[in-house]
């Protein structure tokens, strides 16, 4: 086995955290030296912790927390060329092992992505934390997770350039990996809420972390987005959908690309099941839009067809108007299959 020991380098470290941790830490008069995140991963934001960052001589960026604060750590780490290691307390998003943090606008409305120089250099999960913090978050975790197979499917039938990954195409080992996290998804992931609801872990917890972190990080950034991406981008122009987190919105985003690419009726029902088996949104009403105008779904929709946005890896031509009338009819059929299903 020779020496198992890796050294990742550094002494002095710049460990940044959310609100949420402080308290902890302090409830349970835990003292470390931790910079408080401000809450949006923001050019603003990053520029101020990677000045920090600077002045303190740190040579190790350490992010621990839930996915924005670990999308600026990361962020910070990128721009002042230093490794990171990631310790996320929540599996809400595949944004702890991804080369890539998300950019935010100060009050929370997607701007841009950051293409980082490299994946972290370590991330450690404990399940007993995630176990520990809301299933909520373990739950929009698998809403990213659940469009990766669908998403990378499209990049890979489409054979466009992939956002994140150079524009290479997915390669087999990649379709794999995104077909193993989506069968992991409906295998075991309303277990894995039901026991997170009671602070359990168990095997179906611990494959659900790694279908949201692992799994999905690596498909999605080597096998590519599509639709489901691009329209939640477009969703978080609408302020009401901003307290919903990123998965719940990804979750709609794939049922309306499903719809949008004329997938069988089959496939739809099985990501609707899925979605509601755990609790994720299946229509406009469950992302605080119970009643949206025609307006603000077109402003969503020409969003989510913006210049640039993963949408246009569709396999054809993609407008605002197919956007749109995927949006209202995926919250028809979600509508629908409450009716019917009762969830
Ligand atoms: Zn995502």
């Amino acid at each position: 086995m020779g020496n198992s020991a890796f050294v990742i380098g550094g002494k002095t470290a710049l460990s940044i955290c959310g609100a949420d941790i402080e308290r902890s830490l302090g409830e349970n008069d835990i003292s470390c030296c931790l910079e408080l995140f401000q809450g949006v991963s923001s050019r603003k934001e990053i520029r101020r912790l990677s000045e920090l960052a600077a002045s303190r001589g740190a040579n190790i960026i350490i992010a621990l927390g839930g996915g924005a604060s670990i999308d600026a750590a990361k962020a910070v780490s990128h721009e002042m060329n230093l490794p990171v290691i990631v310790v996320p307390t929540t599996v809400a998003t595949d944004a702890p092992c991804s080369a890539l943090s998300v950019v935010y606008s100060e009050d929370g409305v997607f701007e841009s992505y950051l293409p980082l120089r490299r994946n972290p250099d370590c991330v450690l999960v404990d399940t007993t934390i995630i176990a520990h913090s809301p299933a909520k978050f373990l739950v929009a975790g698998m809403g990213d997770a659940v469009a990766g197979y669908w998403e990378s499917g499209t990049c890979a039938r489409s054979g466009k350039a992939n956002a994140f990954c150079g524009g290479q195409t997915p390669t087999l080992a990649v379709l794999a990996l995104a077909q193993r996290c989506y069968e992991t998804l409906l295998e075991s992931g309303r277990q894995a809420k039901l026991a997170v609801e009671k602070k359990l872990v168990t095997p179906a917890v611990e494959a659900i972390v790694e279908a949201n972190t692992l799994l999905s990080g690596l498909s999605s950034e080597n096998g590519g987005h599509a639709g489901a991406h691009s329209i939640h981008n477009g969703l978080t122009i609408l302020p009401a959908t901003r307290q919903k987190l990123h998965g719940e919105k990804v979750a709609f985003g794939l049922l309306a690309q499903l719809v949008m690419e004329g997938r069988p009726a089959s496939d739809i029902r099985e990501v609707q099941a899925f979605c509601c088996s755990v609790g994720l949104p299946v229509c406009l009403e469950e992302l605080n839009l119970p009643n949206p105008s025609l307006a603000e779904i077109r402003q969503v929709a020409e969003t989510a067809v913006a210049e640039g946005e993963t949408i246009h890896a569709t396999w054809f031509p993609v407008t605002a108007r197919m956007v749109e009338a995927a949006i209202w009819t995926a919250d028809a059929l979600g509508v629908d299959y409450k009716k019917a299903h009762g969830c």
